[in-house]
């Protein structure tokens, strides 16, 4: 009964807000812009300090707490980011909702922490991107010299 009647209660605060909101729309946005005239650098200040906790959330899970790249084990912060296991991190961000930067982080936690991602240094990053790319490459000459050559002696599989 205290349950359903605080559940109750909620409900009303919630609908009050919304109507309160969608009545005073304009209002609002007005003291909200003179609010951010007023306190812009403590507004800033605060925008910077979300995002860093928020950083610094998401590497502590992907590092399993290490705070650290995955290989090198670089522990300072400017260079770490998330790395996509798969190499698939350009595709990966450019679906809808997902994005870069701090919109990535929100991402990532507003999805509960997915699996896939580590945490890298860059040099770790370019290094393993190297690869990748020199692997490809590697990959795609193998096959143009397999034809170049077939075609070259004439002779068909
Ligand atoms: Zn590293």
């Amino acid at each position: 009964m205290e349950q359903f009647l605080s559940d109750l209660a909620r409900e009303k605060r919630i609908r009050y807000s919304k109507k309160y909101h969608a009545e005073h729309r304009e209002q609002m946005i007005a003291h909200h812009r003179i609010y951010y005239e007023e306190h812009r650098e403590e507004v800033k200040q605060d925008a910077r300090e979300r995002t860093q906790k928020l950083r610094l959330r998401v590497i502590k899970h992907y590092s399993e707490g290490k705070m650290c790249c995955g290989i090198c084990e670089e522990e300072r912060l400017p260079c770490l980011s998330i790395d996509h296991i798969d190499g698939r991190g350009a595709e990966h961000r450019r679906q809808p909702g997902v994005g870069k930067g701090t919109g990535f982080y929100l991402w990532i936690v507003r999805n509960n922490f997915p699996e896939g991602f580590q945490i890298l240094c860059m040099n770790c990053q370019f290094i393993k991107r190297y690869e990748q790319n020199y692997k490809r490459e590697e990959q795609e000459v193998g096959k143009v010299t397999a034809e170049k050559l077939l075609t070259s002696i004439g002779v068909e599989l």
